[in-house]
């Protein structure tokens, strides 16, 4: 028999039972049943592959009708903030995915204050979120805030450029930024080692603050607290986006075809980080 305020009435009535131990179910139901709005801001200089991670990553074309400039328009294009919307389910759980683009960034021959068109656009999401829940309808509220900023790092450089640095220093108050090394299968291991200290000493040096992932709880059994810190150890991630659907092992799996081989995308592009 139940402890709880609950009426139980025997494993027969189970479905009738109305104490508050229901209250977990409930609120999965409910959550399940409105579903969740993600939005996800990717920004780092073009052609670093971020339309293709974004693709791999949701298993979904959302830059279908993407317009690529040639150099000449790209010179004076100013950056731009372009929102994808599509509304994905699995398992039953629906999610509102916008994907917050920001074409034009660090394209410029001069790229100062670059970043400022995507400050103002959050600072104005804050506002709208801020102004709906101080108004009368609030059931209804769509949150467009931005809730992860992907950086984008190239893999060519020596580490963080000047522009890199200003961009994460101007927004690290604002969004959770995940830096990611873009490109990660045009680096030897060794390289992508040394790449991910540097940047992680110039993370340090500068005081940007990026996204930290929670601490775990003490009571987690150990496989899962080896994963955490493994998780932790490779930050920055280094990742490749997948652009073709290729057999491997007897298997479909999304992945980049070399002439020396095959690199998987098992289910997910997270899982190539390396
Ligand atoms: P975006 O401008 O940042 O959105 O870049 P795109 O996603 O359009 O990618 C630009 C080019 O880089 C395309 O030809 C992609 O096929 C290629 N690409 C994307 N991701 C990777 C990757 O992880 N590794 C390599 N080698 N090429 C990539």
């Amino acid at each position: 028999a139940s402890l709880g305020t609950g009426c139980d009435l025997g494993e027969d009535h189970e479905k009738q039972y109305v104490g508050f131990a229901t209250l977990p179910n409930q609120v999965h139901r409910k959550s399940v049943k409105k579903g969740f709005d993600f939005t996800l801001m990717v920004a780092g200089e073009s052609g670093l592959g971020k339309s293709t991670l974004v693709n791999s990553l949701f298993l979904t074309d959302l830059y279908k009708d993407r317009k690529l400039l040639n150099a000449e328009e790209r010179i004076n294009q100013t950056v731009e903030i372009v929102k994808h919307t599509v509304d994905i389910e699995e398992k039953g759980v629906k999610l509102k995915l916008t994907i917050v683009d920001t074409p034009g960034f660090g394209d410029a021959v001069n790229n100062t204050e670059c970043w400022k068109p995507i400050t103002d656009y959050i600072d104005q999401q804050f506002e709208q979120y801020f102004r709906d829940e101080s108004g009368l309808n609030r059931k209804n509220i769509q949150d467009n805030r931005v809730h992860c900023c992907l950086y984008f790092i190239s893999p060519f450089g020596h580490g963080l450029r000047p522009v890199d640095v200003e961009f994460m220093k101007a927004l690290h108050e604002k969004v959770n930024i995940v830096p990611l090394i873009a490109k990660a299968d045009c680096l030897i291991p060794s390289e992508i080692r040394k790449l991910k200290e540097r940047i992680r000493e110039e993370i340090d040096k500068f005081g940007i603050k990026v996204y930290q992932f929670p601490e775990c709880d003490s009571d987690e059994d150990e496989e899962f607290k080896q994963q955490d810190r493994e998780l932790k150890e490779s930050a920055p991630f280094a990742v490749i986006g997948s652009n073709t659907v290729v057999e491997a092992k007897g298997q479909r799996v999304r992945g980049r075809l070399y002439p020396w081989g095959i690199v998987e995308g098992k289910c997910s592009a997270w899982k190539l980080a390396l």
